[in-house]
């Protein structure tokens, strides 16, 4: 799908080559995507469908995606859609291969009968406070439940009685009899069912006991017939017990292989958070642009190709460190960079009046629209008159050191146009503001190039004032202040006493070129001077809406060369 820009390699890539070498799974490659449908995805999950469906496709495999639907009391349908529609979004394409944990559970529960037929799983009464009390620590070994040696007949007929509604909620689990004296906690005797009395947003209420992650994944994975089931570092502890279901069913087992959680600093990634931001209001919605999510990041403008870069620059390790933002950051820059056509935007706007330029004129002034790309030849016409805007910022009535734009007497280049000169300042008479900057325009500078040779310190954008659309920008900062959020000064606090307050500014007066009026949602410009803005859904005819990318400073590319 994604044409990498060499030859990707990572210690991942080198057991399937390894693999296919030996001639392991009949050099099959088969790997899969497989969300919880509990939330939207985030720039986390993107790193593993990146992952995934790359190198099925560059083994010349295939990719699932499947969703693990185990947990009905968190999960919802608008979350299995909009991680759909976001995976596609990003570029991959999982065919025919749509799949979900619950299509299975019919045959999860056949399989736990084969466990409890050959005593290898027990129904156990212990409360969950129990449970867990038995289950020892990382320096004792717990304790075995007075109901693990139930025989299996008893077992086969309260499993049963479980499944049939009998027992209420808590009352009763079904658990692996492995080991309580296991050093792996994961093997000590994991829940492998529990009874919920909930709708399943795909089983309705066919079912009241629902498989444990733990018991769901590996066994979805082989009936899948995956080959290489990639998945975070944080399950390197599960492994041996993914490894006892399997060899103990004995079923197609695949190879797990665990790799490196993407962390960024200034974000949080765990979904129960980022619920937390949109249901306490902290955030417009999941797809707010200042969110992590991959739903956030197509309003705030970022392209999947930026996004897939990242992930293939970041690469896949097997040891966790955090990513510094400011590299997402340089791959959307990088890609709108090529890619994004060039505009003007006065985002505060300033009256600009030419005192020698005639009343009712009106030039069409040409300029590039990718001035960056020599090869391309597109040009768009801006509409230039006596009245102008350009930015409150380009000028100061007593200009500061090196300060290289308008102010009294000096002369500067509006873009693409004519040599301006200031001549006067007008202010409001009660406050002191300045209302306008007037100026006399050189006429034989024409499209910003004086025949004498004359050279000006500054060059400002501009737009006629009759002809500008008004347009509301929304410019983004960090969501949050400190590298890590968890980080927090005060105890009882958490992750949202960190939150930026001014992490969102509106401007509801800002002006873009004409041509803009109508653009389209999610079409991506360069406001020179300025950054990089995404038309927002917000948008109305006439009317549009604009949110900052990205600006055109690069900290990054800075620190890196
Ligand atoms: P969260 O902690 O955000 O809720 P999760 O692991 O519970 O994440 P899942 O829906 O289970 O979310 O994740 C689906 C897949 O995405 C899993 O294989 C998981 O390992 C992977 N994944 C989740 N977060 C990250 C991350 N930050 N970096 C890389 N892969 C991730
Ligand atoms: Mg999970």
């Amino acid at each position: 799908m994604t044409t990498p820009e060499k030859e990707t390699s990572d210690f991942i890539r080198n057991i399937i080559k390894e693999d296919i070498r030996e001639g392991r799974f009949g050099g099959r490659v088969h790997t899969r995507f497989p969300p919880e449908p509990n939330g939207y995805l985030h720039i986390g999950h993107a790193k593993a469908i990146v992952l995934n469906f790359d190198v099925a496709a560059e083994f010349g495999g295939l990719c699932n995606l499947r969703f693990d639907d185990t947990n009905p009391s968190k999960e919802d349908v608008e979350y299995v859609e909009a991680i759909q529609r976001d995976i596609r979004w990003l570029g991959y394409d999982w065919g025919d291969r749509l799949y979900f944990a619950s299509d299975y559970f019919e045959q999860l529960y056949e399989f736990a009968v084969q466990l409890i037929k050959e005593g290898k799983a027990y129904v156990d009464d212990l409360s969950p406070e129990e449970i867990r009390e038995y289950r020892g620590t990382l320096t004792e070994p717990g304790k075995e439940s007075p109901y693990r040696n139930r025989s299996v007949e008893e077992n086969l007929d309260l499993f049963e009685r479980m499944r049939a509604g009998e027992f209420p909620e808590g009352s009763r689990v079904l658990r692996a009899k492995i080991d309580m004296a296991s050093p792996n906690l994961n093997l000590r005797d994991p829940v492998m069912y529990r009874i919920m009395y909930v709708t399943h947003h795909r089983t309705g209420d066919k079912w009241c006991i629902y498989p444990t992650y733990d018991w769901a994944h590996g066994q979805c994975d082989s009936l899948e017939g995956i080959t290489h089931s990639l998945c975070t570092l944080e399950f390197e502890n599960h492994r041996p017990l993914y490894d006892w279901f399997l060899d103990q069913l004995g079923i197609h087992h695949p190879k797990q292989i665990e790799f490196a959680r993407l962390q960024l600093n200034y974000t949080i990634m765990s979904k129960r958070k980022l619920i937390r931001l949109v249901e306490e209001g902290h955030v417009s919605g999941w797809d707010d642009p200042r969110m992590p999510t991959l739903s956030g990041m197509r309003r705030r403008g970022y392209t999947p190709e930026a996004i897939r870069n990242f992930c293939n620059r970041i690469g896949v390790a097997k040891s966790n460190s955090v990513v510094d933002y400011g590299m997402l950051e340089h791959a959307v820059r990088e890609d709108l960079n090529a890619r994004a056509p060039r505009a003007m935007a006065v985002l505060r706007p300033l009256r600009l009046v030419i005192e020698n330029y005639p009343e009712d004129r009106v030039e069409e002034i040409e300029l590039p629209v990718y001035p960056q790309d020599k090869s391309r030849t597109e040009t768009r016409v801006v509409p230039f008159s006596r009245t102008l805007y350009i930015e409150q910022d380009d000028f100061a009535e007593v200009p500061p050191p090196k300060y290289r734009r308008l102010s009294p007497g000096r002369e500067v280049r509006l873009m693409g146009a004519y040599y301006v000169t200031c001549t006067d300042v007008i202010k409001d008479e009660a406050t002191g503001e300045i209302i306008e900057v007037r100026c006399t325009y050189d006429p034989e500078t024409k499209g910003g190039q004086s025949p004498d040779g004359r050279k000006v310190k500054g060059t400002i954008h501009w737009l006629s004032a009759d002809h500008a659309v008004p347009a509301e920008i929304r410019l983004y900062d960090k969501l949050f202040l400190k590298e890590n959020p968890e980080e927090v000064d005060e105890e009882g606090a958490d992750f949202t006493s960190n939150l930026n307050p001014n992490s969102l500014e509106i401007l509801t007066n800002a002006f873009v070129e004409p041509e803009l009026a109508n653009a389209e949602v999610e079409s991506r410009y360069q406001f020179l001077r300025h950054g990089y803005f995404c038309v927002d859904p917000d948008s109305r005819p006439g009317r549009p809406v604009f949110n900052l990318t990205v600006s055109l400073r690069d900290t990054w590319a800075k620190i890196s060369s």
